[in-house]
């Protein structure tokens, strides 16, 4: 199985040191049932590192203040703690400058404000290009634009890997497409798409591109004046950070020429009765009075990251994943859904005569936690004609003897239903 770095130098990275990093994470020391705790439920949220609940802790423990208004010392020293983690996400996903980097609750957010505020310029006959493999949270913003506009959902489908048909993404690109959107790696099936070609040809057409990289930023390096995209979105709850804050990456051209996304404090520089002028980039966009703890924590988030290496996650990643890939080709009954040749570490499947919810309950009373059901992405799921599968996700603390128990409870939950 190829994996999304079998064209990086992953041999030569050190292995990761996991049961030291797995001391990182309090949570990991828990038991669920009697069980000690398998985590395997990433691609939902990911689990804290101390540094992260810690630097939460530190700023309402010895400097909580509102920010960007104050002149006392605290406020001084949250504004700085708060601005220092948008750099990070600069120099996170390679941005050009920190006025591209809008702070938001989550990917959600982020795809709703492109649509709320981009969105105001499309009309009727325009269209948006979405995939089948899309996130709920990156449809549903679009029908509410099309209904608001009378601009024209189209969609890209999948293969019976999972894999976008590219040719079809193609075909359905032509001079109406204003906005292409669609996933950086898929939550349901892990296919990680070519982006860069998907971005370049969608610019071919004069069309702006949002990628979804709520997955992808957890396993993938990401450069997004590399990839070209427009717009970039994603959540630090996968990423080892806070829920409750998020990132919208946007070029800075586009942004000078949108219009704000929420109205009130911070975003104005004058209020007047007879009308206001909007603050600077990034602060047009940050209305009222932000996720300060959240900021600080995403920010200590990407220091763990950047401190154990994406590429060293990801090369473990892949390990894992092609570890539970050739277990799960062994296991009678189970069928895979998902098994594009780029692939990120998520394995998804049904087993036969078995519904995933009694798969995950079974599962949960060994200790091991799973997602069970469509995994907002529903389409996917009438693409392969099932109700829901049971997804299981890796993170960087996983390891094979994880993924031992994994398969065992799933022996059980065959012996009791199969
Ligand atoms: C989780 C997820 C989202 C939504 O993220 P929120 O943090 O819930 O806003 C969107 N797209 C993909 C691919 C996801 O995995």
């Amino acid at each position: 199985m190829l994996t999304a770095l079998n064209t990086s130098p992953t041999a030569r990275l050190p292995a990761l040191d996991v049961a030291r990093l797995r001391q990182d994470f309090p949570i990991l020391q828990r038991a669920v049932h009697g069980q000690p705790l398998v985590y395997l439920d990433n691609a939902a949220t990911s689990q804290k590192p101390w540094s992260v609940i810690e630097a939460e802790r530190h700023y309402y423990a010895h400097y909580n203040a509102n920010i960007h208004r104050g002149v006392h010392q605290m406020s001084q020293e949250a504004t700085e703690a708060y601005e220092a983690a948008r750099d990070r996400v600069r120099d996170f996903i390679h941005a050009s400058s920190r006025e591209e980097i809008i702070f938001t609750r989550g990917t959600t957010e982020s795809i709703n404000l492109v649509a709320s505020s981009f969105g105001q310029r499309l009309q009727a006959g325009d269209e948006i290009l979405i995939t089948e493999m899309e996130h709920h949270s990156n449809i549903v913003p679009w029908q509410l634009l099309c209904q608001r506009s009378g601009a024209l959902l189209r969609v890209a489908p999948i293969d019976d890997a999972g894999q976008l048909c590219v040719e079809q993404f193609a075909k359905l690109l032509g001079p109406r497409t204003r906005l292409v959107a669609l996933s950086h790696m898929s939550n349901a099936l892990g296919s990680i798409n070519p982006v860069k070609k998907l971005v370049n040809l969608a610019h071919q057409v004069g069309a702006v591109v949002l990628l979804d990289g709520a997955q992808a930023v957890a396993h993938l390096p990401v450069n997004v004046m590399d990839i070209d995209c427009d717009f970039y979105a994603f959540s630090g709850h996968k990423l080892y950070g806070p829920t409750g804050i998020g990132v919208l990456y946007a070029r800075r051209a586009i942004l000078d020429s949108m219009p704000p996304y929420q109205g009130g404090g911070d975003m104005i520089r004058e209020v007047r009765f007879a009308g206001s002028s909007w603050n600077d980039l990034p602060y047009k966009f940050e209305a009222g009075t932000p996720n300060i703890a959240g900021g600080i924590g995403l920010g200590a988030a990407l220091d763990y990251v950047g401190g154990v290496g994406l590429a060293a996650i990801a090369a473990h990643e892949s390990e894992l994943l092609r570890y539970a890939t050739a277990l799960a080709g062994e296991f009678p009954g189970l069928t895979q859904i998902g098994t594009a040749a780029d692939k990120g570490a998520i394995l998804s499947f049904t087993l036969a005569g078995i519904h995933p919810h009694d798969i995950g309950t079974i599962l949960d009373s060994c200790g091991v936690a799973v997602r069970t059901g469509h995994h907002c992405a529903m389409p996917v799921m009438e693409h392969f004609g099932v109700p829901a599968t049971v997804r299981a996700s890796f993170a960087l603390y996983n390891t094979r003897h994880e993924i031992d128990t994994l398969f065992q409870g799933l022996t059980k939950a065959r012996e009791m239903f199969g």
